[in-house]
């Protein structure tokens, strides 16, 4: 084979010849020998000697492949000091080739697993791990020297099994997690906050109807907006009155089939639905009533991108529902309308954006896929690794 026709995916070598066996090993010289000195920039730099390296690098022709480089160790006239020649695409130390690592680095991120690819790359499955390790604190480290979103989303979740949380922290604006802290009160994440670097630049701030939450981003983003979450505002409402519906008919505790009914959009429904539906509301009329409340708060808490004239009749339509729910003198409805008059500020700026906590939901899911796929992590920092690299 002519070694002129081989690619060898690794600008500044020359092929020099090629040995094919199981293992095919490519022998190559850099193109470009140092011109000055690395410790002092000195061009007067005398040969110390020859010497190989030997990297393992990408598969050839479908067998392994291993490089065979010939270097050379240099001496510098001027400062004295002795180095050796850095190589293009391979790490000082490393016994194989950047564009090796990154690849096993990306089939393992795919979900072929440390054993199964260490068998594979003739490798061990802890080097594999650690290849990983490393990739992905480098891509770590970038996001510390980064400034924190302007436009934030912040979220709890659930680590696997046990009760512990922690709170995301997305780049709404990028569709990205920017990072991840475990726990989710202020004494648990004030190192973290701490920590944050252009925190002040932080303009939206999406959280769902969570107190602590509200307390950390006034002091800790002082120049942000707090925008209440459309999902999570939407689902309290949902949650409230259908307590509320299994209360005024305790049937429904045991029909699912009505409560879904009950619980979808009723622009959703096909006909043969609403004709159910409608049945239900004959027999209880109660439940019709509630029915309306939640469609039209839920219609009210969708929308999205309004003007500033556009949300004070708005308000004033939430808060005569707010009123009705009071005078309701029921239990669940005036829960409810306690919490949407505490949080009224917040969900009038949720009108006027159209960013949510979608994204931050979604990546959630991925995360869970996450947790599942290494069966729970023993070390956050692990996790977080995983999650930076997966969702960043
Ligand atoms: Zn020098």
């Amino acid at each position: 084979m002519s070694p002129v026709n081989l690619n060898l995916t690794l600008p500044g070598y020359r092929i020099v010849r090629v040995e094919s066996n199981s293992l095919m090993r490519i022998y190559a010289a850099v193109v470009e020998a140092p011109g000055q000195c690395l410790c002092c920039g000195g061009v007067r730099l005398r040969s110390k000697g020859r010497y190989e390296r030997r990297v393992r690098h990408l598969p050839c022709l479908g067998r392994p492949s291993e490089l065979v480089i010939a270097c050379r160790r240099y001496w510098c006239v001027d400062c004295r000091h002795s180095f050796v020649q850095p190589l293009p695409g391979i790490l000082p130390g490393r016994h194989s080739s950047e564009p090796w690592r990154q690849s096993v680095y990306e089939l393992h991120g795919d979900g072929v697993c440390a054993s199964t690819l260490g068998e594979r790359e003739g490798v061990d499955s802890s080097t594999v791990s650690r290849i990983y390790g490393q990739f992905t604190e480098r891509k770590a480290k970038e996001r510390l020297s980064l400034d924190c979103p302007r436009v934030l989303g912040i979220d709890e979740h659930t680590l696997h099994k046990s009760q512990r949380f922690a709170t995301t922290f997305c780049d709404l604006k990028n569709h990205r997690v920017f990072d991840i802290s475990p726990g989710r009160s202020e004494a648990e994440l004030a190192g973290y906050l701490g920590s944050l670097r252009g925190r002040d630049k932080v303009r939206v701030v999406c959280i769902d109807l969570s107190n602590p939450y509200r307390s950390i981003v006034r002091r800790w983003f002082p120049r942000a907006m707090i925008v209440a979450d459309r999902f999570h505002a939407i689902r309290l409402v949902g949650l409230h009155l259908m307590r509320l519906a299994r209360q005024l008919c305790p049937q429904l505790a045991w029909n699912r089939s009505w409560l879904g009914l009950l619980r979808a959009r009723w622009d959703r429904l096909d006909p043969e639905q609403r004709h159910r539906l409608k049945c239900l509301f004959a027999r209880q009329p109660a439940l019709e009533a509630i029915h309306e409340v939640k469609e039209r708060l839920c219609s009210l808490l969708r929308l999205k991108n309004q003007r500033k004239r556009a949300c004070r009749y708005l308000i004033q339509e939430l808060l005569g529902h707010i009123e009705s729910l009071r005078a309701s003198g029921l239990q669940a409805a005036r829960t409810l309308a306690k919490s949407l008059s505490e949080w009224i500020q917040e969900i009038a700026l949720m009108w006027r954006f159209s960013r949510n906590n979608g994204i931050t939901e979604g990546f959630h899911r991925k995360m869970k896929l996450i947790q599942r796929r290494a069966y729970g992590f023993r070390s956050f920092n692990n996790y977080r690794l995983r999650v930076i690299a997966q969702c960043g």
